[in-house]
């Protein structure tokens, strides 16, 4: 009897053991096939929120679906992207950022999430947003996407000296050749430093990106304009003469200044050749109006050029021109050069190639399309 009672006092602790483990087993089993069970109902019922537009529903829907069932990111990125492309930025943002919240996530997932949140944040027009996001691509096969994205963050914002170090590095990473854009960047910071009357600062970075970069042809005719306001007419000279003997297709730009800057010094017959070599390879207006307000030596009329610039080009910007500087006996009605001008105006203008997008001024980056370099150096009549 004795031994019949010490084994219930061992069988029972060890079958409620048993038991218990059993019931354990069948739980998680359970859990498991309920979790399996719930994913697609939850996904029904997202798809069932989404076809009758109630989409934050949805959303709530498809995230307890991914909760549910770990495996189903695809469906919160192609959500992600159906809401950025909508213009739902806020639900976009929303998605993305509870993928990456997710411990369980890939490092590619986690990479393309965070992606495609800072995609969210540049269409949102969020921009400090969007360059925190893009930050974080560094590393990533996103990388050079991102570097772009920021580059064009910084170009928008004016922030130059951050547009210059991420050239840099897209440069040093085999993206393209950045140089010209460079010395786009330190021109336009030559601009700001002279609206702030820091002459000497927007001399200085001329100066350097003419001797860095001299292929860019910005840096010469800006420096040159500058010379020519702080009364250096021969340095001025100096500066422009290499856009003339090389032909640069922007000299154009820089006849006006060229022209002035010869008077000031007296040496009009050094820039009536270069100017007139030039116009002889190519009939630019510019350069026709630059030689114009040179005069000629023994020239009978100053005018004369128009003319010879029409018997070749049919031109009414030259015709119109001419008329208005006809001496007093010749001159036409007012009437009649006021309809003229005005008819003549639209093709003095400048056209960006990449948009259309026209100005009286020339543009190096346009203000329509944010492209550089895009306006040809040509008033819309010579295009
Ligand atoms: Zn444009």
């Amino acid at each position: 009897m004795e031994s019949d009672f010490s084994w219930l006092l061992w069988g029972l602790p060890i079958a409620f053991v048993l038991g218990w483990l059993a019931s354990r087993l069948d739980m998680r089993q359970l859990r498991i096939h309920n979790r399996q069970a719930q994913a697609p109902k939850a996904y029904f019922r997202g798809l069932n929120f989404l076809l009758n537009e109630q989409q934050d529903q949805a959303i709530d829907a498809f995230i307890e679906a991914v909760r549910n069932d770990p495996d189903t990111s695809e469906l919160h990125f192609a959500l992600g992207n159906l809401f950025r492309r909508r213009g739902e930025y806020d639900r976009a943002v929303r998605v993305h950022e509870h993928l990456l919240a997710r411990a369980d996530l890939s490092t590619a997932d986690r990479q393309r999430a965070q992606h495609g949140l800072a995609l969210d944040f540049l269409k949102a027009g969020l921009l400090d947003r969007a360059e925190d996001a893009l930050r974080k691509l560094e590393g990533s096969p996103y990388e050079g996407q991102a570097r772009l994205a920021r580059l064009a963050i910084y170009e928008r914002s004016r922030e130059w000296p951050q547009a210059a170090q991420v050239a840099e590095m897209l440069e040093r990473s085999g993206e393209a050749n950045f140089s010209v854009r460079q010395a786009h960047y330190r021109c336009e910071q030559a601009r700001e430093a002279f609206s702030q009357g820091d002459l000497d600062g927007a001399l200085t970075l001329l100066q350097d990106t003419v001797r860095d970069i001299p292929q860019a042809p910005r840096a010469r005719i800006l420096l040159g304009q500058l010379l020519l306001t702080r009364q250096q007419a021969p340095q001025c000279l100096q500066v422009l003469r290499p856009l003339f003997e090389q032909a640069d297709p922007t000299a154009p730009l820089a006849a006006a200044t060229l022209a002035k800057a010869a008077q000031a010094c007296g040496q009009e017959a050094l820039a009536r050749q270069l100017l007139q070599d030039f116009y002889d390879r190519q009939a630019s207006l510019d350069v026709l109006e630059a030689l114009v307000s040179l005069g000629g030596p023994g020239a009978a009329e100053t005018r004369q050029p128009f003319l010879q610039h029409l018997q070749k080009h049919a031109s009414l910007l030259a015709a119109s021109r001419w008329l208005a500087a006809a001496p007093a006996q010749e001159a036409v009605p007012p009437a009649v050069q006021k309809a003229l001008d005005s008819a003549a105006r639209p093709l003095a203008r400048y056209r960006c190639a990449a948009c259309g997008f026209e100005a009286k001024e020339h543009f190096w980056h346009c203000p329509g399309c944010q492209a550089w370099d895009s306006y040809p150096p040509r008033r819309v009549e010579e295009l």
